[in-house]
């Protein structure tokens, strides 16, 4: 199926676009869109989660980066009277004037999904939830559990953040272009609980991304190389009841928060 009136797709920004309907469906479904939602699409591209998420929110922002996708999209604005449509980049839109209670629904492009994710997460006081369509690959390493080769940074970072289900896989098939990766729609919902203090978050943080930094070195000797005292760390896996051969990938989330714990007071 080719679209000869719209703008061609541009692979550089990520432009696959969703042409199957009953996956749109089930995109908004699984993001529990009433006509209370205000909604926040990242990358409406030529529109077809917009115009169901138009129907059934009461409100949806929408950011394209693409001049000729806002232009096209502007010239339906008679369509979508509860449409807001921004030209400009997700990747510095700011999303702490979101009003709280945003639902985030994207079919993400794939080369800035991580950050993109991040800088979400970040604004999760106002998100209650995001559906988010990712490559299938990332999506498993988010919904990874500990002692498995996708348990990562990312991992631990989006868990600490949110519950992740990992709903279900898309065909390439579902886009134009096809995708070269394959695809997976994931719901992310958002703790209300911040289970660590605004000091300790940037040091778990980093402690995370130190222990996974030399994945084939013990946890104690990755640490070490990124510059954390050995011994201090030994002593938090000792108070821990973990052995000095630990390696990060068997820590799970709550592990890691009290290991910050342990030795955050010495960073
Ligand atoms: N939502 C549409 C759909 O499902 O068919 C398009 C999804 S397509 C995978 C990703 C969209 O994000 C494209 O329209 C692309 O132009 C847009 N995009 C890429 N980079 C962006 C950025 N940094 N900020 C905002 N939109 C971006």
């Amino acid at each position: 199926m080719d679209f000869p009136d719209l703008p061609p797709a541009n692979k550089r920004l990520g432009q696959n676009f969703l042409i199957d309907p009953n996956i749109v469906r089930k995109i908004v479904a699984l993001a529990e869109v009433t006509q209370e939602t205000q909604a926040l699409e990242i990358g409406p591209g030529r529109g077809i989660l917009t115009e169901a998420l138009c129907k059934a929110a009461g409100q949806v922002t929408a950011v394209e980066i693409d001049p000729r996708l806002h232009a096209y999209l502007a010239g339906r604005q008679a369509e979508f009277p509860n449409l807001t449509l921004v030209l400009g980049d997700a990747l510095i839109y700011s999303f702490a004037e979101l009003p709280v209670g945003t639902v985030v629904v994207a079919n993400l492009p794939y080369y800035i999904s991580t950050p993109l994710l991040f800088r979400l997460l970040e604004h999760r006081d106002r998100i209650p939830r995001m559906v988010l369509m990712l490559q299938n690959e990332v999506a498993d390493r988010l919904a990874a559990k500990p002692g498995t080769s996708d348990y990562g940074v990312l991992s631990v970072m989006t868990q600490y953040a949110a519950d992740i289900t990992k709903a279900f896989r898309v065909s390439a098939q579902c886009f134009r272009p096809r995708p070269e990766v394959g695809s997976a729609v994931v719901l992310l919902r958002t703790k209300e609980r911040r289970e660590l203090n605004r000091e300790e978050e940037p040091k778990f943080a980093a402690l995370v991304k130190a222990a996974f930094a030399h994945r084939r070195k013990t946890l104690v000797n990755s640490l070490r190389d990124e510059g954390y005292d050995q011994a201090q760390v030994t002593e938090g896996l000792v108070s821990l009841n973990l052995p000095p051969s630990t390696r990060a990938e068997v820590l799970a989330l709550d592990q890691f928060m009290r290991l910050t714990r342990a030795i955050a007071s010495r960073y």
